[in-house]
């Protein structure tokens, strides 16, 4: 039975034998290709020393191949119908289980602490499309304590999540991606791999989470903040949102930008990661002038770390 959690007549069969219909709203688009799972768990670099978190394990397809190599998997889903399906499939499997609720909102670090003792974690899954930035953001910002996020993503989502902060494809997310994560495509997986049969292609990336940040930020809230108003306008000149969406002077903005050596005329999108690193701290210095008027961005806690 375990062997047939992919194939589209055992899919449909299980389907039918639970009355189940794929919902659109939870991204329900089930793997039927083996060996796309297996090709999963293989670049997960996982083995029996490692714990895996799996999002959305639908009806159990990829949890079973990451249960094989795997120390153990916790495996996390929405659907209150599909734990049934997944008690029943994976039975047979003493080192997997499922908790239902929404990846979202439950406290990781703490499932974390109750699952797993002092392993390595690799989160992994095929992820519904609605969740994917919501859900990197998550995982990177609050520095949940694992070593790679191997995730099945959009086709284009990927593209941006991969792309360089600078280049042609970024976007807000591309920064946090490459402060916190070593990111990776590695390999493309064509629509008719699931069922139903989704309107867009996907690709599988790697985030290899960075030990240590590889850039000296004053103020990593600040840093973000500038990403995210620059990423605004990203194909106006860098100085407009900076000084017409923040309550930074326009002498600050500029006095900054000549210390950072980044023309005012700049796109935000063809500065580099490093780029809005020095144009950042040089913003820190400008407002650390007149600290009272920007108590909360002078704040130096690491993003997302305070208590
Ligand atoms: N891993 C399975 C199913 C992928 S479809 C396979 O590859 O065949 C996406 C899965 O994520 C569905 O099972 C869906 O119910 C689940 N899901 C959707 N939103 C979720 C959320 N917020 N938290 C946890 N699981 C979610």
């Amino acid at each position: 039975m375990e062997d047939n959690l992919c194939n589209l007549k055992s899919i449909k069969q299980t389907m039918s034998e639970h009355n189940f219909r794929a919902s659109k709203l939870m991204g329900q688009n089930f793997l039927t290709n083996k060996n796309i799972c297996s090709k999963i768990a293989y670049f997960s670099q996982i083995d029996n020393q490692t714990s895996v978190i799996e999002i959305g394990p639908g009806m159990g397809a990829l949890t079973f191949e990451l249960a094989k190599v795997s120390k153990k998997v916790v495996a996390v889903e929405l659907d209150k119908r599909l734990v049934c399906v997944l008690d029943t499939a994976l039975k047979k499997l003493k080192n997997t289980k499922v908790i239902q609720g929404d990846i979202l909102k439950l406290d990781i670090k703490r499932m974390i602490y109750e699952e797993f003792s002092g392993a390595n974690i690799v989160v992994c899954a095929n992820l519904p499309y609605s969740i994917t930035s919501p859900i990197i953001m998550r995982l990177l910002e609050e520095r949940i304590p694992i070593k790679a996020v191997v995730v099945m993503v959009q086709k284009e989502a990927a593209k941006r999540i991969c792309s360089k902060v600078g280049t042609r494809n970024c976007g807000a997310i591309s920064a946090s991606v490459e402060y916190f994560s070593e990111p990776k495509i590695l390999f493309n997986v064509s629509r008719g791999n699931f069922f139903p049969i989704p309107k867009v292609d996907s690709s599988v990336i790697r985030l290899k989470i960075r030990n240590n940040p590889f850039l000296k930020i004053k103020s990593e809230k600040l840093f973000f903040e500038i990403i995210r108003v620059g990423f605004l306008e990203r194909r106006k000149a860098i100085k407009n949102p900076l000084v017409t969406r923040t309550n930074f002077s326009k002498q600050q903005i500029l006095r900054a930008l000549e210390k950072s050596q980044i023309s005012p005329l700049a796109r935000a999108e063809n500065i580099c990661i490093e780029g809005f690193a020095k144009l950042s701290n040089a913003i820190f210095r400008e407002l650390k002038k007149t600290p009272k008027a920007h108590l909360d961005l002078l704040d130096q806690t690491p993003f997302n770390l305070k208590t």
